[in-house]
């Protein structure tokens, strides 16, 4: 089974993928950690890329779909994929769709996740690292057993510049700005599923497996 999972920051994207994978036993692509392998293990993509991060320059549109096309026509996902961060552009969903459709496969199902504004603000900016380790604490969600100090390596907690409340704002703003399209197409082809994100991680979960019950009886049945 093919899904793709598109939701702001905050939502906890990152969290249900890693439930989605385990529950339905398919890989989680993630273009984020497939950018950073293919640069670290310095592959013709990766160095391409690099280049271009770099000048501080946006990936172009035909790097990133090279590295998951290659990933998805892969034997690791042969059996299905939750894509996370890619297909990002109209560009990118039509390449998806025709490598899909090669393999005689298809988008099962495209969840979005969401949380009003408010919520997500408050999620990110209350949002602690650890200046050791990179551990991410919140007040509410994930304290820390002592104030300011990191549970595992006991360094001192600091709020990175990407959660603070006018970043927070931005990084909410280009979300909308650049997945309504996506959304509008596939809301058009009707595989768009709107998830409610602020429940609990497993009521929110159990939501996401129902929506896809139905299509994993189909995919076997077909
Ligand atoms: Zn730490």
């Amino acid at each position: 089974m093919d899904l793709l999972l598109i939701g702001p920051p905050g939502v906890g994207k990152g969290t249900q993928a890693a439930r989605l994978r385990q529950a339905l036993n398919i890989p989680h692509l993630s273009t984020g950690d497939l950018l950073r392998r293919h640069v670290a293990e310095r592959t013709r993509l990766g160095v391409a890329a690099a280049a271009h991060m770099r000048r501080g320059e946006l990936v172009p549109d035909e790097l990133v779909t090279a590295m998951a096309l290659d990933q998805i026509h892969g034997p690791s996902c042969a059996g299905g994929v939750v894509l996370d961060g890619f297909p990002r552009t109209l560009t990118q969903a039509e390449a998806l769709d025709t490598a899909l459709a090669g393999q005689g496969r298809r988008l099962a199902a495209v969840l979005h996740l969401t949380a009003p504004d408010q919520v997500l603000l408050r999620r990110l900016t209350g949002r602690r690292t650890c200046g050791g380790c990179g551990a991410i604490y919140h007040p509410v969600t994930r304290p820390p057993r002592a104030p300011g100090l990191c549970d595992s390596c006991g360094h001192g907690l600091v709020q990175r510049a990407d959660d603070t409340a006018e970043t927070a704002r931005t990084r909410l703003a280009v979300h909308t700005r650049q997945t309504q399209p996506l959304l509008t197409r596939y809301r058009l082809t009707g595989v768009l599923h709107e998830i409610d994100g602020c429940g609990g991680v497993d009521d929110v979960t159990g939501n996401l497996l129902a929506i896809l019950a139905p299509h994993a009886v189909g995919s076997s049945a077909a």
